[in-house]
């Protein structure tokens, strides 16, 4: 079902993993063409975000409309505040028409959704290793009280729990060193015949 060549790759990890600064990283240096997939939401922007650069910004009415036609690979109301999050097929299907390695930054739950529905998408796990690790930063950070690095890392721990239902496992232990282990797989899946394809 893939248009061309492209190939739809998920990454999920803990927050504060460092998936937004590796995947920066990615985008640079990345050895096949591949793009970002911007998602769509009913949240506000923040100050400095851009629309259809860090999210599609809709309406409420907007959005329903659009899941109503089906416009949606998935879509889910996060944090149930009412805000709404959802991964579009014209992004997806747009940077396959073009051959590119189409990533996902997205929510466990949201990767398992996605999955379904693209068997061959390639998933990748990013987490900063130990929970030690992830202690030491936070206390080295020094911005969090001490309550709060138990709870974090008790979270971190729990969010550990669903690396199994992933195919590959990136530590990022250094941004350069976690954004090449993700090129090289972008290179070698990109370069593997897609299962599905027709
Ligand atoms: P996420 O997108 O997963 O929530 P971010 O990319 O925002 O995480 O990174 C969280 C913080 O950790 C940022 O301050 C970032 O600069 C820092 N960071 C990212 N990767 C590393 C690393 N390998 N070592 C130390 N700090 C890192
Ligand atoms: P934020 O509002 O901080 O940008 O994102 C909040 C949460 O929404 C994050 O956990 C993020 O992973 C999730 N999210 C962002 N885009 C999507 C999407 O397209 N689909 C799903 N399911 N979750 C998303």
């Amino acid at each position: 079902m893939n248009d061309a060549a492209g190939k739809l790759f998920i990454i999920s990890g803990p927050s504060g993993a460092g998936k937004s600064t590796v995947l920066r990283r990615v985008l640079e240096q990345s050895p096949v063409p591949a793009r970002l997939s911007v998602s769509a939401t009913t949240r506000p922007p923040r100050p400095g975000e851009v629309a259809g650069r860090d999210y599609y910004f809709l309406s409420d009415d907007e959005f329903r409309e659009k899941r109503r036609r089906g416009e949606f690979l998935e879509a889910k109301e996060v944090f149930g505040q009412g805000k709404w999050y959802g991964t579009l097929w014209e992004e997806v299907r747009s940077g396959w028409r073009a051959g590119q390695a189409v990533i996902l930054e997205i929510d466990v739950e949201g990767a398992m959704a996605v999955r379904d529905a693209v068997p061959d998408a390639v998933t990748i796990f990013l987490h900063p290793g130990p929970a030690e690790e992830l202690e030491k930063r936070l206390r080295a950070r020094g911005t969090e009280s001490d309550e709060e690095i138990a709870r974090r890392l008790a979270t971190a721990r729990r969010e550990l729990e669903k690396l199994p239902l992933y195919q590959y496992e990136v530590i990022n232990d250094d941004v350069d060193r976690a954004a090449g282990e993700i090129c090289e797989i972008l290179r070698r899946e990109m370069s593997a015949p897609a299962e599905n394809a027709t």
